[in-house]
């Protein structure tokens, strides 16, 4: 039954109706806009020496930066990019793109490097001007988010915003690689025998309604695929954004979505060029972010960066620049080298003189042997995105259970002044208290890594059997190199939580 929730009785007919979806877009709008009017002018609380008093009460601090961005790695974690299908700043991008310019967007533009870009761009801003600790900022910056969506709308056709400039949409892509969740065509040839393919047609279409004796008709500008997709052709779930347009729009009932097996997507394809970009930066950031709690790690981490800065002469604002680049490419690089090392040298084949390849092996062109290292990098993610996902998971688990109880407050004081004077100025009220104990969650923590672990090593295995032909049935020294790779990264992610939640 799970395999295709549509067919469920009453869930199958609420997920199909575009009315369930537009309801609960035009909510999380409403709730945006109320985040951006709740966010604005709330800076700093006058006659309080603190500098960001209202990064948890308020509204808009609390809600974007606690519940959405950690809520939606839990909920991608499980149902792949299914935040897309509610998101309210793509939604608005794909309805203004079925009446604007209606541009096809160029090839050189689709292809991550520009939201690897906008990544490294919000986190300069954090480094800069910490607007996740401010409300005005967080308001002006989700304000931009709009307006550029509206922007790309009325300019491209298609959600080019989601496509060009959302990070989270990137994240997503990666991380619905491997959710158990899928939406995929029942049956190909079905697909085949359908000459009207509603589900991808764009052209313009006339729709009636009766009214008692009347007829209306209306023209409709259908938009197809929001993302350029060919239902019946998606092999893996990264771009899908599951707008279930082509659920909705299928004449012959031939979209299902539902549950999937290990190991999803991760036996297919590696990543493209920019994709394995975009995934070195996130590498980094998280994990430069996840050793935060471990004060020697963290200064291990920005050694490099904050040496050069202070052999510069360089201040703080010259030292940020330096730790984006260091963290966001050298530092995921360094972390991967070993792996990469130890795949070059399985890969080293002894030849005679004469040509003849030793022992009977065939001579390989080099260019075969050495595969472009950024093509080896797209590789390696993949086996390698179970442990990072349960790394974000963890963050973000820690984040909601230490935060999660400023929900009542913020709602109950919005601009979240008085909440933080009634805490720590008056203190007629006690500052809100952990979900889950510490010493419960250590241990959550601990299992949600292992799993990650677990789930990367079988992972590497899929990986390193699918699409092989050589004798051993296994590419070894791929799986030599995952391993390495996720030993370090497990080493890293292990030693701080020992030190943060075990010894300190
Ligand atoms: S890609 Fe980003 S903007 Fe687009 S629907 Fe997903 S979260 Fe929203
Ligand atoms: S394949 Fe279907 S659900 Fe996915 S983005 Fe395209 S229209 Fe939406």
């Amino acid at each position: 039954m799970l395999k295709n929730i549509l067919n469920i009785p009453v869930l199958g007919p609420i997920v199909r109706s575009t009315w369930t979806w537009r309801l609960v877009r035009l909510i999380m709008l409403a709730l945006l806009l109320v985040m951006i009017a709740f966010g604005w002018h709330q800076h700093a609380i006058p006659g309080v020496k603190v500098r960001d008093p209202l990064m948890y009460s308020n509204f808009t601090t609390f809600n974007l930066w606690v519940l959405w961005m950690m809520g939606m790695v839990v909920v991608a974690m499980v149902f792949g990019r299914s935040w897309c299908t509610v998101c309210p700043v793509g939604w608005i991008n794909g309805v203004l793109s079925r009446f604007g310019l209606r541009r096809e967007m160029p090839s050189w533009l689709n292809n991550f490097v520009p939201v690897t870009l906008v990544l490294v761009f919000l986190q300069l801003l954090v480094y800069f001007f910490s607007i996740h600790r401010y409300p005005d900022y967080t308001a002006i910056f989700l304000t931009w988010m709009l307006i550029l969506a509206l922007v790309a709308g009325l300019v491209f056709r298609q959600r080019s915003f989601c496509l060009l400039l959302c990070p989270a949409g990137a994240v997503f892509s990666l991380y619905a690689r491997l959710a158990p969740w899928q939406l995929r065509v029942s049956d190909k040839s079905v697909c085949a025998g359908c000459s009207a393919k509603p589900c991808i047609s764009m052209e313009p279409a006339w729709r009636q309604a009766a009214l008692g004796g009347m007829r209306l008709s209306w023209r409709t500008q259908p938009e197809g695929c929001p993302v350029g997709l060919v239902p019946a052709e998606i092999n893996d779930s990264s771009a899908c954004t599951l707008c279930l347009n082509c659920v909705q729009t299928c004449c012959n009932d031939n979209v299902s979505l539902g549950v999937r097996g290990w190991p999803g997507d991760l036996n297919k394809q590696g990543l493209r060029f920019g994709e394995t970009l975009f995934f070195l930066v996130l590498l980094g950031l998280l994990t430069a972010n996840f050793a935060k709690v471990y004060v020697d790690l963290r200064e291990a981490v920005f050694w490099a960066p904050e040496t050069l800065a202070v052999s510069l002469g360089w201040e703080a604002a010259g030292f940020y620049p330096l730790a984006v680049i260091w963290v966001g490419l050298i530092f995921p690089l360094l972390l991967l080298l070993p792996g990469v090392l130890v795949y070059l040298v399985g890969q080293i084949k002894v030849s005679t003189l004469e040509g003849e390849p030793a022992n009977g092996a065939s001579v390989v062109p080099t260019a075969a042997i050495l595969p472009g290292l950024i093509s080896f990098l797209g590789r390696l993610a993949l086996p390698l995105l179970p442990m990072i996902l349960s790394a974000h998971f963890a963050l973000a688990i820690v984040k909601l259970n230490a935060k999660f109880g400023y929900l009542l407050l913020a709602l109950q004081d919005p601009s979240g002044v008085k909440s933080y004077l009634a805490i720590n100025v008056m203190q007629t009220l006690a500052p809100p208290g952990v979900l889950v104990s510490l010493d419960v969650l250590k241990w959550v923590i601990v299992a949600i890594l292992l799993t990650g672990f677990v789930l990367s090593v079988l992972a590497a295995r899929a990986v390193a059997k699918s699409g092989f032909t050589g004798q051993r049935g296994m590419d070894l020294p791929f799986m030599l190199a995952a391993l390495v790779s996720l030993v370090i990264l497990s080493g890293f992610y292990g030693s701080t939580v020992v030190e943060w939640l075990f010894v300190r």
